[in-house]
């Protein structure tokens, strides 16, 4: 599996948040607003994927100690992906939905 940090600042397509990357750590996958994110990979980084499908946060899912996980839904192709919360993820939106 290669992978391919990703930190580049970008404009969230769901809610127009202006997403600045995480400043260490993990890559960012979602925009920490409304936590939708998009298909653009097929392993976390890789923007292997021709999708580019929307992706809708539909479950919240405990791992562990590891702290959270947001489960994506792709809009077009209907895949589920784990992404792991970022810590500035406002979380609350699928909490109380
Ligand atoms: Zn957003
Ligand atoms: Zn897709």
């Amino acid at each position: 599996m290669i992978f391919i940090p990703r930190d580049d600042p970008f404009t969230c397509e769901h809610c127009s948040h202006a997403v600045e990357p995480l400043k260490k750590g993990t890559c960012r996958s979602h925009c920490p607003k409304c936590l939708w994110s998009k298909h653009v990979d097929h392993e976390p980084g890789d923007r292997a994927s021709s999708c580019h499908g929307m992706m809708e946060p539909v479950m919240l899912d405990q791992s562990g100690k590891k702290g959270f996980v947001i489960i994506h839904k792709c809009t077009k192709c209907n895949i589920e992906k784990r992404n792991k919360a970022a810590p500035d993820d406002d979380l609350t939106i699928i909490l109380f939905n």
